[in-house]
């Protein structure tokens, strides 16, 4: 009988749960013994969702109080020994301070996970790192699943990968110089296997090994330590289901073949290709477990498709074939059942976590009792599907015209740079080292307040755009006071820059639920993308245009950037992303031009997510570059040569992408650099990037404000590596989650920096 499985589900719970657990506990409104209630009730809820889908195991492992590779360096005795923790003795308390840090130890460093927008905490190994075993958690949630009479099936994530997604700290200290983290393996592996010994007295039958990197470009001794990891780790009366996924690991079937593991998983749904090299490498006992539900997006799949398509293969493999979603459904939001204002027809479309494993149902169904079985279920998801496709709000003909007619002009500017760069110094008469900011400004507890008032029909839209309109005069004035150059509106009205945006266009449905989990307790909303994208009117020009006619001073017009509109949202699957990238750059093309209208000089695109898009492989990276670097350029180059556009982002590794950095050709660029102390810029100057930049000189995750001595050196850093003419003084982002006294102060401090360096020039 054909099993299914997940390989996760979401743990924050339909209504954030465990959010707010959390955060009551780190408040001290409520005791660990909630939390810990909290946590068991979600466990068990998930749990039967899955009996009830009549999956034969349940994913267990997949809960976290904080992130799964945490709660993993913990179970294996891998923690930063800069905390001081016994890791077999580690309390929840302790936990929570690894990841969020306490007064005298910075947090554990986090990154997203492969090219999703969750982000798991970096193991922190060094050279002494003794993988001696740590809490016994993970065993406690597969008694707790017996106990419930399940058949848990552990879901840990691989040592390869594992090693791989650690960093080793300390790695300038003489001892620990050129030190491979390879070569922690063997003990890192010890460690895995009293965890698997442990699952196995326990009487598990099947554990997921999750090895993702499988799907990255992995240096070749990366992949030979593969078969002397897992030679290691068989344990007897164990099954081992090798897991991979966000990408094609058939380069390494053959390999992986070869490990002594009982199953593979891969994912067929960013994959399919992958299928044929899998059959041809499967050892004859092994199963093939094939996500063919997608944990990536939101859509509901075509189950009359992928059933029929199933069948031979169940033919073939009949109990080896498993079935499951392509990844574990973390990245999706739970459930569609407390969607009530979504609009109806849109809603019909969807499918979330909850919903996805009841299409894992029906398709096991399909293939153990026949289509005949199911087939209630497949008319009603050929209908929805069949409506999705005929809905005249997916496809709008002038949208699809205009897509046809973008020509190549259209992605370029009417004159080279060194030229636009002498009109626009004409034309906007600014000061060398030009002062601005990124774009926000404090996002005040009122001024939250205000939105939800208004939302919830208590504020008036009147009274709500007379308060937005408030707060931006008090932002202009205090920038003319600090003596800043260039000057934004603070985007007090935007409560999210992708969702400010995708509520004003054609094409983007909201979910009043569709939460999935970020960091921690943090959680975001991604919009659906579902349709053409039109803009049916100028979505920041009135308040723009308010903005600039309170001040003499240039003001910035601010926009979200195609890349990053679409990297941010749940986008369609009926047409490739770069389509929709277009569409999004044709609307923000539009707004670009009626900002210029409107007497704007000076218009920022935010991209911060644009490198965040580069697929897995570094193959198919220069197509993306492409499209990406298209996108960008049909949304800016509408304009005159005098009138000058910003981009911003937001990260710290542009060197392998510096080409497409600079032939997006934006007159200025904002970076994050400071926590890099401008070491990044070498990059830029290396590469003789030649357009203008504004390397971030204060770190704005942190309410510390840095000393102008410490700016004027970043400074003065930075101007040995590009030509000051070419240089803009600036933080590194935006400042909506700073408090008022430290952003004001830092400013302050900024201009002070960046007239001393004028002086001395
Ligand atoms: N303009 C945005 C802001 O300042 C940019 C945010 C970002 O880079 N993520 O908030
Ligand atoms: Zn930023």
């Amino acid at each position: 009988m054909t099993h299914a499985h997940t390989l996760g589900f979401p743990r924050m719970g339909a209504h954030r749960e465990l959010k707010f657990a959390l955060e009551s506990f780190w408040r001290g409104d409520s005791s660990e013994a909630q939390l810990r209630d909290t946590g068991r009730t979600l466990r068990q809820r998930h749990w039967a969702l899955q009996r009830e889908a009549g999956l034969a195991q349940v994913a267990v492992g997949d809960f976290a109080w904080y992130d799964t590779t945490l709660t993993l360096a913990a179970t294996l005795g891998a923690l930063p020994a800069r905390f001081g923790f016994d890791a077999k003795r580690l309390t929840l308390s302790q936990y929570f301070e690894l990841a969020r840090g306490r007064a005298d130890q910075p947090a554990m460093e986090m990154t997203k996970w492969f090219d999703t927008n969750y982000h798991y905490l970096v193991p922190e190994l060094s050279a002494d790192t003794a993988f001696d075993g740590g809490v016994d958690w993970l065993f406690d949630e597969v008694d707790e699943a017996l106990a419930q009479g399940l058949v848990p099936k552990p879901v840990i994530l691989g040592p390869i990968s594992f090693l791989w997604l650690s960093k080793v700290h300390g790695a300038q200290s003489a001892a620990s110089a050129g030190f491979d983290r390879l070569s922690l393996l063997p003990r890192l592996v010890q460690a895995y296997r009293r965890l698997l010994a442990g699952f196995q007295q326990r009487g598990v039958q099947w554990v997921q090994v999750d090895e993702p990197v499988l799907c990255l470009d992995l240096p070749a001794d990366w992949l030979a330590a593969f078969q002397p990891a897992y030679d290691e780790l068989a344990t007897p009366g164990l099954k081992l289901l090798l897991a991979t996924y966000f990408d094609t690991a058939a380069d390494h079937a053959v390999l992986a073949a070869q490990l002594p593991v009982q199953g593979f998983h891969i994912d067929l749904v960013r994959a399919p290709q992958q299928l044929d090299a899998w059959l041809a490498a499967l050892p004859p006992q092994a199963v093939l477990s094939v996500g063919v539900v997608d944990g990536r997006n939101i859509w509901r799949s075509d189950l009359g498709r992928i059933l029929a398509w199933l069948q031979p293969l169940q033919a073939r493999l009949g109990d080896r074939l498993w079935i499951a979603p392509s990844c574990s459904l973390l990245h999706v939001p739970v459930t569609l059942a407390h969607e009530v204002k979504l609009d109806a027809e849109v809603r019909s479309w969807l499918a979330f976590a909850t919903e996805k494993i009841g299409e894992l149902k029906v398709l096991a169904q399909g293939l153990r009792d026949g289509v005949d079985s199911v087939a209630e279920a497949l008319q009603a998801n050929a209908q929805a599907l069949a409506a999705r496709r005929a809905s005249g709000r997916v496809t709008n003909p002038v949208v699809q015209k205009r897509l046809q007619r973008i020509s190549a002009d259209m992605a370029q500017r009417h004159s080279p740079f060194v030229q636009r760069q002498a009109a626009q110094r004409e034309a906007l008469q600014l000061p060398p080292l030009p002062t601005t900011t990124i774009g926000s400004f404090p996002q005040t507890a009122e001024i939250r307040q205000a939105r939800a008032a208004w939302r919830r029909g208590e504020l008036s839209a009147t009274d709500y755009l007379q308060r937005m309109r408030a707060e931006i005069e008090a932002v202009v004035r205090k920038q003319e006071e600090l003596g800043l150059d260039v000057l934004v509106h603070g985007e007090a009205e935007r409560n999210d820059m992708v969702e400010y945006f995708g509520e004003q266009l054609w094409g983007y449905a909201f979910t009043d639920n569709g939460w999935v989990q970020s960091y921690g307790s943090r959680c975001v909303k991604p919009p659906v993308l579902y349709g053409d994208v039109f803009r049916p009117e100028a979505m920041t020009v009135e308040t723009t245009r308010y903005a600039q006619s309170l001040t003499t001073r240039h003001m910035k017009g601010m926009l979200t950037g195609p890349v990053t509109m679409l990297q941010w949202s749940f986008v369609r699957d009926d047409q490739p992303r770069d389509t929709t990238a277009l569409q999004l750059a044709l609307a923000i093309r539009d707004e670009v031009s009626d900002l210029e209208q409107a007497g704007i000089r000076i218009v920022q695109i935010d991209e911060p997510a644009f490198r965040e898009g580069l697929p897995l492989r570094r193959t198919d990276w220069p197509r993306y570059l492409d499209w990406a670097v298209q996108a960008f350029k049909v949304s800016a180059c509408s304009v005159r040569d005098d009138t000058q556009i910003h981009t911003h982002m937001c990260y710290s590794e542009f060197n392998d992408i510096l080409p497409a950095i600079a032939a997006l050709d934006a007159d200025v660029i904002t970076i994050e650099t400071s926590r890099s102390a401008m070491e990044l810029l070498d990059g830029f100057g290396a590469f003789d990037y030649p357009n203008e930049i504004g390397p971030g000189v204060y770190d704005i995750h942190s309410p510390r404000v840095p000393s102008v001595d410490a700016m004027v050196r970043l400074l003065q850093r930075a101007a040995e590596v590009i030509p000051a003419e070419r240089l803009w003084v600036n933080p590194d982002c935006g400042l909506k989650t700073r408090g008022w006294p430290e952003t004001e102060a830092a400013l302050r401090n900024m201009v002070q920096a960046a007239q001393r360096l004028r002086e001395g020039s």
